[in-house]
């Protein structure tokens, strides 16, 4: 890993306020893990909150979607890049699968949405993967291709160097079912050769992250992948000691 790895936590729709206390004091007296960025991404609700209880440990705080519109108006139960940086969030989860899946988020709707959190000051993580469909039917790399060139051919140079990408197999989220390590690492490094075809610089230095049932068990095992830069953790986020266990062996 030649890039500063980063654990990202994605709590989804989960938590609550004594839930983000307990996670706090947890975090606050494990203090921070040298040469690991750590960052909680949480419901909407608990934003604020988070960045509270965490003012005293090395945690930043993320959002978990955005809306595409960048100015303020007329969108009934939207979140905008901005309200999300006033609260005190530096990044945002955009195209996790989950949203692409239940609330149709086309990479159309993904490309917009970063741009929009790039706009607000915000680090942007986009969530690319396959079905287990896709990828027993060899299309794997060509979906990446899609979801990744969506992105690219949307953003300016200056929004690319605020992105970080999220390798996450559908058929590894949630289901305890990881990808091998090996299986993780030649995804991440077809990511960063598609990257490449369209920007050198952007691809030695943008961070990629593995998603998919990542636990202190198998974090270590993933983390050696020279092009895996960290994690994106569902379930295993939501306790401070196992957090802190997946971002200890990143180091
Ligand atoms: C996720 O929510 O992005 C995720 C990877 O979940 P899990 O770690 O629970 O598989």
């Amino acid at each position: 890993m030649s890039r500063k790895p980063l654990i990202a936590g994605n709590w989804k729709m989960h938590g609550s306020l004594a839930a983000v206390d307990e996670f706090a004091a947890a975090m606050t007296a494990g203090g921070g893990i040298a040469g690991v960025d750590m960052l909680v991404c949480a419901p909407f609700v608990y934003l604020e909150r988070c960045v509270r209880a965490f003012a005293g440990s090395a945690l930043a705080v993320g959002g978990e979607n955005l809306a595409a519109a960048v100015d303020a108006g007329a969108y009934t139960g939207e979140i905008s890049g901005a309200m999300l940086a006033d609260v005190g969030c530096s990044h945002v989860i955009v195209g996790h699968s989950e949203r692409r899946a239940l609330y149709g988020e086309t990479d159309a709707v993904v490309a917009a949405k970063v741009n929009a959190a790039v706009a607000a000051g915000l680090r942007p993580i986009v969530c690319v993967g396959e079905t287990l469909e896709q990828r027993d039917g060899g299309e794997a790399e060509a979906v990446l291709a899609r979801q990744i060139r969506a992105v690219l051919e949307a953003c300016d140079a200056q929004t690319l160097a605020a992105l970080t990408i999220a390798y996450e197999p559908i058929w590894a989220i949630g289901t305890g079912r990881s990808a091998t390590p090996e299986q993780a690492q030649a995804m991440h490094a077809t990511i960063r050769q598609q990257i490449a075809a369209n920007n050198g610089t952007l691809s030695r230095s943008i961070r990629l992250l593995y998603g998919g049932s990542v636990k202190p068990g198998n974090a270590a095992a993933l983390f050696a992948g020279d092009d895996v830069d960290g994690a994106l953790v569902g379930g295993a986020s939501l306790k401070a000691a196992s957090f802190m266990d997946i971002a200890r062996a990143a180091t």
